[in-house]
């Protein structure tokens, strides 16, 4: 399976929010990385045939997904930013109404095991207008996959989730990820960091780079460092640059930073990870989980 962007531009009246998109995916976990405003909800929304691409287009094993129509729908599972569901639906009452709607097969079956595996068992009888924004994104985890579909395409699924929700989030994803093309949209690298195959990195619209977690920290190797500091210090330092964080481990505490140059006579090197590469690209630190 092969799902190929072929120069997608997206621009809403003045705003090009998408330039010249191009990558083929193929089967595996995409992480699709970038800020606030990069594109991200605008290329999923168009992959899911919410929006319309300015040009360019979007093929499935050589079928542009436009024309597919019906077909490619029913092969994808989506998973907005912005989740909206029946307020006095319970979580059942939810899935029962989209698979009716989808024409789910076995649906009874499929739902159980769905809500186990996204862990809403317990209260898939309540309404969903009392549920936390976790469990909302769990259940729109849930109908996402109702219909197990090959091309799977979640938009921030982790947006409130706490800290133990997300590590459930990602197991599931990891569960899941096997034999088809899901493609995670988010601000926040750890969230993809152990589970993704390879990264898009998205900055202002345009693909600037991509890669598994392993090339791309490859490639910020050498500029990554670590300046022993007094918390003190630390804290001002960071004041006046955002392209850093304070490392609190035994032996002190650190200003953890990317620079080409050694920032510090005292900096020493320090192992990359994700997070230093979203760092050296957007210039700024990721929101941690
Ligand atoms: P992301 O999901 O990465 O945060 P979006 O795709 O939501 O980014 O937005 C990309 C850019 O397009 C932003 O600058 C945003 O303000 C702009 N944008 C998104 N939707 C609209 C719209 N309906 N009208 C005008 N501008 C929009
Ligand atoms: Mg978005």
């Amino acid at each position: 399976m092969e799902l190929e962007f072929k120069n997608v531009c997206k621009s809403y009246r003045s705003k090009q929010a998408l330039t010249d998109f191009s990558v083929i995916l193929q089967e595996g976990v995409h992480a699709l990385l970038g800020p606030n405003g990069a594109g991200k909800s605008t290329l999923m929304n168009i992959l899911a045939g919410l929006l319309k691409q300015t040009s360019g287009g979007v093929t499935l094993d050589g079928a542009d997904t436009d024309k597919m129509g019906a077909a490619f729908r029913e092969i994808l599972g989506f998973m907005p930013q912005e989740l909206g569901f029946y307020k006095s639906f319970s979580a059942v009452e939810t899935l029962e109404y989209y698979a009716a709607l989808r024409d789910v097969k076995d649906s009874k079956k499929r739902i159980d095991e769905l809500l186990t595996l996204v862990n809403l068992q317990e209260d898939k009888k309540r309404k969903v207008g009392g549920y936390s924004g976790g469990m909302k994104r769990r259940l729109g985890i849930a109908l996402a996959l109702l219909n197990d579909p090959k091309i799977l395409i979640l938009d921030e699924p982790t947006a409130g989730l706490d800290p133990k929700e997300r590590m459930r989030f990602r197991n599931v994803i990891s569960q899941v990820g096997f034999g088809r093309i899901v493609i995670l949209a988010t601000h926040i690298v750890s969230d993809v960091e152990s589970i993704s195959d390879d990264c898009l990195l998205l900055k202002e619209g345009r693909l600037i780079d991509k890669g598994s977690p392993d090339e791309l920290c490859a490639k910020v190797e050498g500029k990554v460092w670590d300046i022993p500091m007094t918390e003190q210090q630390a804290e001002s330092y960071l004041l006046t640059h955002s392209c850093a964080n304070i490392i609190k481990r035994e032996g002190g505490v650190f200003v953890h930073t990317v620079s080409d140059e050694k920032p510090d006579k005292n900096a020493s090197h320090a192992k990359a990870g994700l997070e230093d590469v979203y760092m050296n690209y957007f210039g700024e630190v990721t929101e941690n989980a």
